[in-house]
């Protein structure tokens, strides 16, 4: 079964664009040509062997630019007429000395046909019988009288709106549309009203919203805003702060490390509060509240808790909602104890806590040159910050 496509590229449509002059199949979207991005779709559809354009007879030279380096290369392109129904009639007649089984007409300015789409219309067309992607009407009809108001309200059952590419068996179409030329009947706005005209038969297939005409500059920009939005991965960023006081003591527990020192840190948990800052960043990151919030030191489980329960409790959290932690980095700011000496330990306990490699934890330390209460050696203080992402994009 051989399949060829007819994508009909001829058109003006300079009104589509409201920066580039150019007729609309040429504008760029997201760096690369409608038409492009229109053949690159049926390119990778399994069966489809004939790529025949249809161009403008001045588009020659962007036609060219359009196409270079596009693998395997369309056939030569043909010159449009002055209607669309003409230019479809002169793919078709170039396709004759091919004799293709099946031919799919396809707008140059729907570069959102996804290849399953393209399949099911080509599955349903058999030896005598066409077949279109639609979809059902959802909106109401209304009929405007003349004075702009409304005159009546139409029944939309059994409407639906005919996309492309619409797929025909390719003798019995290049006869409708010879016919159709013939009799100058060239009013027809899709090649399956000319097949209705003549009489072959045109089934209905799922067409799908994302394949639609680009029209207008407003289509093109919103194609644009979906391009970029879909470019864009979701990764999304939590901070964290946290303070504890100085009290008497020998050791702090800093980034789930023991490190002796000539005081502790008060708190109603262990009290580091480099993994507080953590926890919250990645809280943050999810948008699931605080430490405080899941748990309260009201709570008497907490007292004297190791913070890495807090820190597994944020990273399960994370992973919950579908998550990856990204990376966390962490800046501890105190006069004393030194952190440097433990930086590593820290970043080992962190990483472990949370099931990521070494690599994607930060450990900082700064003092504060003696000011604040840091300065004074009063209590530690820490911030942090976390990534996360999250499969598919925003
Ligand atoms: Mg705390």
């Amino acid at each position: 079964m051989r399949i060829a496509a007819v994508i009909v590229a001829a058109g003006r449509g300079t009104r589509a664009s409201r920066q580039d002059s150019r007729p609309k199949q040429y504008v760029p979207l997201g760096g690369v040509p409608i038409l492009r991005r229109t053949l690159e779709t049926l390119l990778v559809c399994p069966g489809i062997t004939l790529l025949q354009v249809v161009i403008h007879p001045d588009d020659g030279n962007a036609y060219t630019t359009a196409i270079a380096g596009l693998t395997p290369q369309p056939l030569s392109p043909v010159l449009g007429g002055p209607t669309r129904q003409a230019s479809v009639l002169a793919g078709l007649e170039a396709l004759v000395p091919l004799a293709p089984d099946i031919v799919l007409i396809h707008d140059a300015a729907r570069p959102f046909a996804s290849p399953d789409l393209v399949a099911r219309v080509a599955a349903a067309v058999g030896p005598s019988c066409g077949a279109i992607p639609a979809l059902p009407l959802a909106d109401t009809l209304k009929r405007a009288a003349p004075d702009g108001r409304i005159d009546g309200t139409l029944s939309r059952q059994g409407l639906w709106r005919a996309q492309t590419p619409q797929g025909f068996p390719f003798a019995p179409i290049l006869s409708a549309h010879r016919a159709a030329a013939a009799k100058s009947q060239n009013d027809f706005t899709d090649d399956a009203a000319v097949a209705e005209w003549h009489g072959l038969a045109v089934a209905l297939v799922e067409g799908s919203e994302r394949n639609r005409k680009l029209t207008t500059a407003e289509d093109i920009e919103m194609a644009e805003r979906d391009l970029q939005r879909a470019a864009l991965p979701d990764v999304r960023t939590g901070t964290g702060f946290d303070v504890h006081r100085f009290a008497e003591g020998d050791h702090v527990w800093l980034g789930g490390v023991r490190i002796p020192h000539t005081r502790r840190l008060d708190g109603h948990s262990d009290a580091d509060v480099a993994l507080h800052a953590l926890t919250d960043a990645l809280l943050g990151a999810i948008g699931d509240g605080d430490i405080g919030q899941h748990f309260p030191p009201s709570d008497q489980r907490w007292k004297g808790a190791a913070s890495q329960v807090f820190l597994e409790d944020a990273a399960r959290r994370v992973r919950e909602r579908g998550g990856r932690i990204g990376n966390v980095d962490l800046t501890i700011l105190c006069e004393a104890p030194r952190i440097g000496p433990h930086r590593d330990a820290m970043r080992s306990a962190i990483a472990g806590i949370l099931g990521i490699e070494m690599g994607r934890v930060g450990v900082k330390a700064t003092t504060t040159e003696q000011l604040g209460f840091t300065g004074r050696r009063e209590g530690i203080a820490a911030m942090a910050t976390a990534t996360v992402v999250f499969r598919g994009s925003l």
